[in-house]
């Protein structure tokens, strides 16, 4: 797979070291809140994984399935939820794990979905933010990498629903995407 890169932008090692950096920030914020993990599938899923173990503290974590780009490259900006949580969010600490926030959408409508359930706070980290990329106001309140206006592949990050199984992030050759 790796013949398929243009580019490595971040290096498993560099991931690791700082999700466990971010592991440490989110300890020390949620100590004794139990917060609820909300991973947005699929993309979240291989973050959400190293994430929680090096949180030391107790959490719960749930998952939700959201569909803003379909299978184009292109967000559509409607968002449709594929599958919602199994767990009530009044009440609580919701930290939400995105793997990337691009246009923001998807993102600023969970957060709404929460504060409209009644969490007590919600939150968001994310592992990549591309800010150029922005159509609504949305910071996350943690970040791994900034990333450039890219398409990126790894770690969780598909394209066409392969790659989310590399270690690292990088960007795919153009003739991969391109036929
Ligand atoms: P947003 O709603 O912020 O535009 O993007 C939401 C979702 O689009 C992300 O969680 C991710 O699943 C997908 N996405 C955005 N940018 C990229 C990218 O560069 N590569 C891949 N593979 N997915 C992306
Ligand atoms: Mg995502
Ligand atoms: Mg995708």
């Amino acid at each position: 797979m790796k013949n398929d890169m243009k580019e490595i932008l971040l290096t498993e090692e560099q991931i690791q070291e700082k999700i466990k950096e971010l592991g440490h920030t989110i300890t020390e914020e949620y100590k004794d809140r139990f917060p609820l993990f909300v991973g947005v599938l699929k993309g979240a899923l291989p973050f959400m994984a190293d994430l929680v173990k090096s949180v030391d503290t107790h959490l719960e974590m749930d998952f939700m399935d959201v569909s803003s780009y379909g299978k184009s490259m292109v967000s559509s900006g409607e968002v449709k939820i594929v599958k919602d949580l199994d767990t009530k969010v009044e009440g609580r600490d919701v930290l939400i794990v995105e793997d990337i926030i691009d246009s923001g959408l998807t993102l600023s409508y969970l957060i709404e979905l929460f504060k409209y359930r009644k969490a007590k706070s919600v939150k968001v980290v994310t592992l990549l933010d591309k800010p150029e990329g922005r159509k609504v106001d949305l910071v996350p309140d943690l970040t791994g990498f900034i990333v450039p206006d890219e398409f990126v592949v790894g770690y969780g990050l598909d394209f066409a629903e392969r790659y989310r199984n590399l270690p690292y992030v990088g960007i795919l050759k153009p003739e991969v995407y391109e036929g």
